[in-house]
């Protein structure tokens, strides 16, 4: 999408993992939903770059995390309640939706899901850090309440590119699920939309430009 700072999309969940490459090290952000995913996933980074990798998971939902194994070993990142929800209910959510899988006939994605392995965050934040890539910095912000209570996004500011994780979803509305915050979902788009990114990487679906952003921003508000 710009220099060094790529977006890898899926069919699976129309998916979108990202990477950030500086002169040191990488950062891979998101890992797909089991440690095949993951793997394919690290093999299209090392066609690109053999740096040491540093993982950011966006967020505690299965398809941010569950490849995470294919990355180790490596630091994890991930925001401090991010972690705490791993802890409590990683399994729970891996058996919903390995029955999900199974109940659309996905026998071969429930099986690969229940065998990923549960990787925890090794580094946590709670409201914004750096991470020094070597030459270039990318900023880990969480930017309140939204798509979850722990959602990270993370900014490349010299090529201003914004990977949002599911704070942004391109190809279909935003997921609000039991544990999204829609009255604070739009204060959030606002904290991102005022650093100015010029591409901003949804979760899923296509990188899309700040009025996209500031659209959905604008339907969450008449939801809430
Ligand atoms: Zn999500």
């Amino acid at each position: 999408m710009a220099d060094r700072t790529y977006a890898r999309r899926y069919t699976e969940l129309d998916q979108t993992l990202g990477l950030v490459v500086g002169d040191e090290r990488c950062l891979v952000i998101d890992t797909g939903s089991d440690e095949a995913f993951g793997a394919e996933f690290a093999a299209a980074v090392r066609e690109i770059t053999d740096l040491p990798w540093t993982v950011v998971i966006t967020h505690a939902h299965f398809d941010h995390f569950f490849g995470t194994a294919a990355f180790l070993p490596c630091p994890v990142w991930a925001h401090t309640r991010c972690r705490d929800v791993l802890v409590e209910s990683a399994e729970q959510i891996r058996g919903a939706w390995a029955e999900r899988y199974r109940r659309e006939g996905e026998d071969d994605l429930a099986l690969l899901l229940e065998a990923a392995q549960l990787v925890l965050p090794t580094e946590v934040f709670t409201h914004r850090t750096e991470l020094d890539l070597g030459g270039r910095a990318a900023v880990l912000l969480h930017p309140g309440p939204a798509h979850t209570d722990h959602d990270v996004a993370v900014h490349v500011r010299d090529t201003n590119v914004l990977f949002a994780g599911d704070l942004v979803e391109q190809g279909a509305p935003p997921s609000i699920g039991s544990d999204a915050h829609p009255a604070t979902w739009p204060d959030a788009l606002d904290l991102l939309l005022q650093l100015g990114p010029d591409t901003i990487v949804p979760g899923h679906g296509d990188p899309v430009d700040a009025e996209f952003v500031s659209r959905q921003r604008d339907e969450l508000r008449e939801l809430s």
